[in-house]
């Protein structure tokens, strides 16, 4: 890796998060609050949108300067139509080692697991909260039936072999459920992962006293269950662990009382094409407007180098430190930004 594509605190970009759509047929509280997601909340308009075209091109010209992998999020990815035909242009990408796919399942049926497999999706990540109904329509507010969401992880497991299982853990919400969840999910096509609660956007109203941290949820599982801690990948956002008695893992994404700054490598694109450094980001480069009206990838390949070499963010970091909230900012929607 040559030096000019590092960042000021020698991170390499290796990771993009890919935001299709900032539309969802879900209401999460701590994402898309109904009260602020309304019916005239203004998303954005189709001619707004990267085309597939224009995020493959995009794909193709980061992977110069080091992309390895791409998650395909929003929003909800599956909403926005033929998304299979975005994942094979992707695939054809010789850099790409791994393209994954967040979803909160609910339109995860038999024919598109077989297309977005056929294409080259390697992996798929299922949000659940919660295996109680009435969890869920508080926490999600959504209609759709559970049953779609715990079909669409079987049909995950047949397909991919293995599927990841996002929870977000709500303090007073559901952590009542970490122990069922692990009961219903302990296996080793399975990896459960617990997130911590996030400040994200300006809509959740977050509240610190709402973040139940990875180490209170360790101890919460300990009750039950024998784990063991796993050796951490390089650049793992992720802390693993194991039961002893099977092999099954677990995760935990501790953004809140463990920042991983010092090894982020990732960037996100916004549906309608803006590149933003960090998640917790104020304002993104507009890669919609170059290549729109660049014909020359190299032009374009040397704007993205001229800002990642400026990144400095550390977000989460400088939160944890922060004791009277002097960092502070207008942050941008987890749903817009790809979450
Ligand atoms: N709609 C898809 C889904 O829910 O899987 C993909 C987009 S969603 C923004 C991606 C992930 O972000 C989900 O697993 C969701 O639970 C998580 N998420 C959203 N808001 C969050 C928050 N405030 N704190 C932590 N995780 C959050
Ligand atoms: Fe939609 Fe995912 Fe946000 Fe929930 S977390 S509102 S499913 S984008
Ligand atoms: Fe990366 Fe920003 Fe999150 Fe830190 S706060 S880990 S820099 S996205």
């Amino acid at each position: 890796m040559q030096r000019e594509n590092l960042d000021k605190l020698n991170r390499k970009f290796e990771y993009l998060r890919i935001s299709v759509t900032d539309k969802c047929n879900f209401r999460c509280k701590y994402c898309m609050p109904k009260e602020n997601f309304g019916r005239d909340y203004q998303f954005l308009r189709r001619d707004e949108l990267l085309t597939f075209e224009e995020i493959i091109r995009s794909v193709k010209i980061f992977q110069s300067a080091g992309l390895k992998k791409i998650r395909l999020t929003g929003g909800e990815p599956l909403l926005r139509k033929n998304v299979e035909k975005l994942v094979e242009g992707i695939s054809s990408c010789s850099h790409i080692h791994k393209i994954a796919m967040t979803t909160n399942g609910s339109l995860f049926d038999k024919e598109v697991a077989h297309k977005l497999k056929e294409s080259g999706l390697n992996e798929i990540t299922i949000s659940l909260d919660s295996l109680s109904e009435i969890t869920r329509k508080s926490l999600n507010s959504s209609n759709i039936n559970h049953s779609k969401v715990m079909n669409a992880i079987d049909l995950a497991i047949q397909h991919f072999g293995f599927v990841k299982i996002n929870m977000v853990v709500v303090r007073g919400i559901n952590d009542s459920d970490i122990i069922n969840m692990i009961d219903n999910f302990k296996d080793s096509r399975i990896q459960l992962r617990f997130i911590e609660y996030m400040d994200v956007g300006e809509t959740n109203n977050w509240n610190k006293k709402r973040v139940m941290t990875s180490d209170e949820i360790i101890k919460t599982i300990k009750q039950k269950y024998s784990l063991i801690q796993m050796t951490q990948e390089e650049n793992a956002t992720a802390e693993k662990w194991k039961f002893t008695d099977n092999t099954a893992e677990l995760a935990f994404i501790s953004s809140i009382s463990k920042p991983f700054c010092s090894t982020c490598v990732r960037g996100r694109l916004s549906a309608d094409g803006k590149f933003y450094t960090c998640l917790f980001s104020t304002e993104g480069y507009d890669f919609r407007e170059i290549l729109r009206n660049e014909q020359n990838d190299e032009k374009i390949l040397t704007f993205f180098k001229s800002f990642w070499g400026e990144r400095d963010d550390r977000y989460s970091e400088l939160r944890y430190f922060d004791r009277n909230n002097k960092n502070k900012r207008n942050k941008i929607e987890m749903s817009y930004i790809g979450g």
